[in-house]
């Protein structure tokens, strides 16, 4: 068969604008190769229905060690009896676990979307506000941290079944006891969404949810270093509290709902090619050099909330535990749309974002995130995040000024050839 030169230089294409420019959207990630290697392999074309030893197709042997492998070393990471590695993204993980747990019209309550927020955590444009009855709890106006005094007023006049913590946009650590105090006290559920900062919790770098989350979901692609996809865990499996039963009597387990939720529930034939990766992701995160590198993504995300900080920009809560930040830039005159716009110019990729209390729409916002993984991934440290810092607050200050941006981009790419990306690809 001829080669498709079209889509493979495209590819091409993708990757030299990946070398060249200083990636700063907060969800992205530059994975090893081999996670790469392990997505394009022979596993896509196998039908593996069901999970390892119980499928619904033959020849699954195979398919069933990496798929298990994947299960055992996440299991590994987190010290944790239950997981299921085959949604294919973070919000099929959150869907599958608030159909094994929920009903139609049931209320839940999560951080609102313009506060930081995931759509999957009850937006209206999304399932989870559509067939649930979303609630929301916000940050407080003068520190931008998580307001638990209207989470718990909230859930107790609520009586929610789900709690959802968990953010997209949120640069600090949670109080998961809180949560799950006032949870036991109004008969809910708590649901732990990590996608972000999972793997500075794998590291041990920021607060664990297992003990105190009946149920952890994750993406696998941002802090996780993963290819994309997403994960369901958790720390202890129990008895379901809905009563519902096996062909023999017995009563089924959390985890059998939440292997159901996911297949048949809202997903078919899992992503073999893409289980194999998360394993060897996951065989990466149980490496020393895992930890070296989540200590320099919070080096790196302080260092740069200092830079920010010295050139008078407004860091939401005043600063990060994490990998990322969010920059009301209000005092900076520049909406976030046109940040993000003018970023670009530069080669530099970032993404507008609401902040608490905004005044401007979702597609104006006033606001952009930042997030330090994928330049960590790099090879970035803490030294340079002054050039980034400077060269972001140069396009920002002269928005209007294409000539300029035309000479940042330039710096910007020589900056980068420093930070060798996939030089095996040639
Ligand atoms: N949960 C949170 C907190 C997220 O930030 C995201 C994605 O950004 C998701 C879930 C959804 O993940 P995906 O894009 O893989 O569906």
């Amino acid at each position: 068969m001829q080669k498709d030169t079209v889509v493979f230089d495209i590819i091409r294409k993708e990757l030299e604008r990946q070398r060249r420019g200083i990636e700063l959207i907060a969800s992205e990630n530059f994975t090893s190769l081999q996670v790469m290697q392990a997505m394009g392999n022979v596993m896509t074309n196998k039908y593996a229905e069901g999970y390892p030893g119980r499928r619904y197709y033959g020849g699954c042997e195979i398919v069933d060690q990496t798929e298990q492998l994947a299960i055992d070393r996440l299991k590994a990471i987190f010290g944790i009896e239950y997981a299921n590695v085959q949604p294919h993204s973070g919000a099929q993980a959150n869907a599958a676990v608030m159909l094994a747990i929920l009903q139609p019209g049931d209320d839940i309550l999560g951080l609102d979307l313009s506060m930081g927020g995931h759509l999957t955590h009850g937006s209206a444009v999304n399932f989870s506000g559509k067939l649930y009855k979303p609630h929301f709890y916000g940050v407080g106006k003068e520190d931008g941290l998580v307001d638990y005094d209207m989470l718990e007023a909230k859930a107790r006049e609520i009586k929610p079944k789900l709690i959802i913590c968990g953010a997209s946009a949120y640069s600090r650590d949670w109080d998961y006891v809180r949560i799950r105090k006032v949870a036991d006290e109004v008969g809910a559920f708590v649901m732990a969404d990590i996608a972000h900062p999972a793997g500075l919790i794998a590291k041990g770098l920021l607060k664990s949810p297992f003990d105190h989350c009946h149920f952890v979901t994750s993406t696998t692609h941002k802090t996780l270093r993963g290819p994309r996809g997403g994960v369901i865990m958790m720390k202890k499996d129990f008895e379901n509290p809905f009563g519902l039963k096996d062909v023999k009597g017995n009563l089924r387990l959390m985890s059998n709902l939440m292997d159901m939720a996911v297949f048949p529930g809202t997903q078919g034939g899992p992503l073999e090619h893409v289980i194999a990766a998360k394993a060897v992701a996951f065989g990466e995160i149980l490496t020393p050099e895992f930890l070296t590198y989540q200590q320099q993504v919070q080096k790196n995300a302080q260092a740069m909330a200092k830079a920010f900080t010295d050139k008078g920009y407004q860091i939401i809560s005043g600063g990060t535990d994490n990998h990322l930040m969010l920059i009301d830039l209000r005092n900076k005159n520049i909406s976030g749309k046109k940040a993000e716009q003018v970023l670009e110019h530069a080669d530099i990729t970032a993404n507008k974002n609401m902040v608490p209390y905004d005044d401007k729409s979702a597609f104006v916002t006033s606001g952009v995130r930042f997030g330090v993984a994928a330049i960590t991934s790099r090879g970035m440290k803490e030294s340079d995040m002054q050039f980034v810092v400077n060269a972001i607050d140069t396009v920002l200050m002269n928005a209007d000024d294409e000539a300029l941006h035309r000479k940042v981009k330039q710096e910007v790419n020589e900056f980068m050839t420093q930070f060798v990306l996939y030089p095996e690809m040639g």
